[in-house]
């Protein structure tokens, strides 16, 4: 495919994505890894996307599956010179929402289904 003025407007566009609802944000806004962190790690990209590709979540462990409108957080390991991106599932996405009015049992809930 040959690029086009009209295809950078459209990510810009993407990228600012003004229609964020109050629920996106708190789900944009979470903290995925807390405190326990690799330090040399940079974000590069943290939105809401469309998934084109099934996944696993990294909070519960479960699949993704394509098209599933989720969180995804891309980050660069200096230490490996490497990319990684972590999806958050619809379901997770849902129980940080709730975590502002739950003290966060949905959320705990979510973790627990990790094997
Ligand atoms: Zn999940």
């Amino acid at each position: 495919m040959n690029w086009s003025p009209s295809m950078r407007a459209t990510r810009r566009e993407k990228l600012q994505q003004p229609q964020l609802s109050l629920l996106d944000r708190r789900v944009l806004a979470f903290d995925l890894f807390a405190s326990d962190r690799d330090a040399n790690v940079r974000l590069i990209e943290n939105r809401m996307v469309v998934t084109r590709k099934p996944h696993d979540c990294v909070l519960c462990g479960e699949g993704i599956p394509a098209k599933s409108r989720v969180r995804a957080q891309s980050e660069c390991d200096r230490d490996r010179n490497k990319v990684m991106t972590f999806y958050v599932c619809a379901l997770c996405c849902a129980a940080i929402d709730l975590s502002h009015t739950d003290a966060g049992a949905a959320l705990e809930a979510r973790y627990r289904r990790r094997a």
